[in-house]
Parts: C-alpha cells; structure tokens; sequence
C-alpha cells in the first residue's frame, strides 16, 4: 500500500490516502507535545513504539470483538486503517486519580478510584478541549443518542479488558483518552491506544511511564517508552 497525498497533519500523527478510497495511512512521528502544543519536543523511536503498542492494542481488542478502525501494521511508523469521520468527542476514562481530574476536584494523585469514570471533552485544541456532558452531545448533534450510547459501553467494556491486559504486565492502567469515527455507518475505534494518550504506571513502584514523564520533565522519558514496549509486545509477565 502506497501513501498518496497528505490529507491531514497532527502534532503526532500524519494521515496518508492511498489507492482504496476507504483506507488511509497513519503515519505516527517522534514528535511529542504537552499543554495544549505549549511545551514542544522529540522523543526518540516514540513514532515506531506508539505504532507498535496500538496495534498490538487494536488486535487484542478486535479480538474481544470491538470494532477498529486497524487493518494492518505496514512498517516502523505506518499502520493502515479505516477513513474515518471523526466524532469530535475524546472519550476519558479513569481508575485512578491523576491529571485534571486532580486539580478539577482536589482528589489526592493516586487514590484508587471505587469504580471507573467516564468523562467527555470536545476535540477542540482552540477551546483547550473542554469538558463536556451527553447535552452537549445532544444539543450540538455532535453524536447521535446511538452513538453516545456505543461510546459509553466501548469505553467502558475497552478499560475493563486494558486494565485486565496491562496488569498482567505489571502495569496499571491509570486513565487514558479514546477516539471515535464512523465508517459506513459504523463506529469505529480510532486514533491511537499509546503512552501519549495513558497514564501507565508501574504496578508496584507507581513509577510514571507515560507522557507525563515529557510533560513534566522526569527524565528517561524513551526508556519508559521503551519499556512499555516490550512489556506491552513481549509475553505476559
Ligand atoms: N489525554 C490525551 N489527550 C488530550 C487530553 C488527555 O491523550 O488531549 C489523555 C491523558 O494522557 C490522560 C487522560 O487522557 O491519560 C486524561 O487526561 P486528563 O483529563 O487528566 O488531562 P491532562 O492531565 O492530560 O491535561
């Protein structure tokens, strides 16, 4: 499958067209940002482990029977996928306090949450992604009530298969954000499932192997990348 033209640019991802009209090329790149583009860098390799995990992720997911906008893993930094029509909503869940859900309500970092959250933002990177609720789904039409019902459950089913894989690799799945579109009329899992979108930390140090690392300057930012990786690819420990 070749790549044609670009079609749409990222801060970490370039989509592609190719020959078949319903399948574009993600192209994931080493270029990471925090704080909404504010904070600019590389992380070595972040493009070839990102494109790894997700579709290691995808697959295992597929498998539980959700469905993906994954085809194939094509190369080190391309993965082909379904075109999708981005629902603009990113999808948060959350077992464990940590990020704006901390500074939004005080909860203490690291209190283990009694059951999961499901919260909404709307992909806005001009508003700075507010939060959102189903009336704003509603209202705005940005979902139908059958899609946001989809989300709800995807959400929801994904976290409690993640939570159950990544723990088996000594990794806890703190909280992270999903993507959605529609493909012939279906939706789709979208985007990525990667330590840019994750908080992941080790299950018994509690050490930070995610993009906070980048974000709040904690060093050794690749080799935690690196070491999702292999737990994430390799065998359950
Ligand atoms: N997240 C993301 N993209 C965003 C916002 C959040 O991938 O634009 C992920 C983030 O990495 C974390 C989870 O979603 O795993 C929850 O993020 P939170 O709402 O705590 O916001 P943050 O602390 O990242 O500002």
């Amino acid at each position: 499958m070749n790549r044609l033209e670009k079609i749409y640019e990222g801060k970490a991802k370039i989509l592609y067209s190719t020959e078949n009209p319903d399948h574009v090329i993600q192209f994931f790149k080493d270029d990471a940002t925090a704080f909404d583009g504010v904070k600019k860098g590389t992380i070595v390799d972040k493009g070839v482990i990102n494109n790894q995990v997700s579709s290691r992720l995808f697959q295992f997911l597929e498998a539980k029977g959700v469905k993906t906008h994954f085809v194939e893993h094509l190369g080190d930094r391309e993965m082909l996928v379904k075109k999708l029509e981005i629902i603009p909503v990113e999808v948060v869940v959350r077992n464990v306090a940590a990020g704006s859900l901390t500074k939004r309500l005080g909860i203490p970092e690291g209190q283990i949450l009694r059951k999961p959250i499901l919260e909404f933002f709307y992909k806005s990177d001009a508003l700075h992604d507010p939060m959102i609720n189903d009336y704003h789904i509603d209202v705005f039409g940005w979902a139908s009530a059958g899609e946001l019902a989809k989300l709800k459950e995807y959400g929801l089913k994904i976290n409690s298969w993640l939570y159950d894989f990544f723990r088996e690799r000594k990794i806890r799945l703190v909280d992270f954000k999903l993507e959605f579109g529609r493909h012939k009329g279906e939706v789709l899992l979208g985007d990525e499932i990667s330590p840019d979108g994750c908080r992941l930390w080790h299950w018994d140090t509690n050490e930070k192997m995610d993009k906070d690392r980048f974000r709040f300057d904690l060093g050794s930012v690749e080799e935690k990348y690196q070491q999702v990786y292999r737990l994430v690819c390799g065998e359950p420990a």
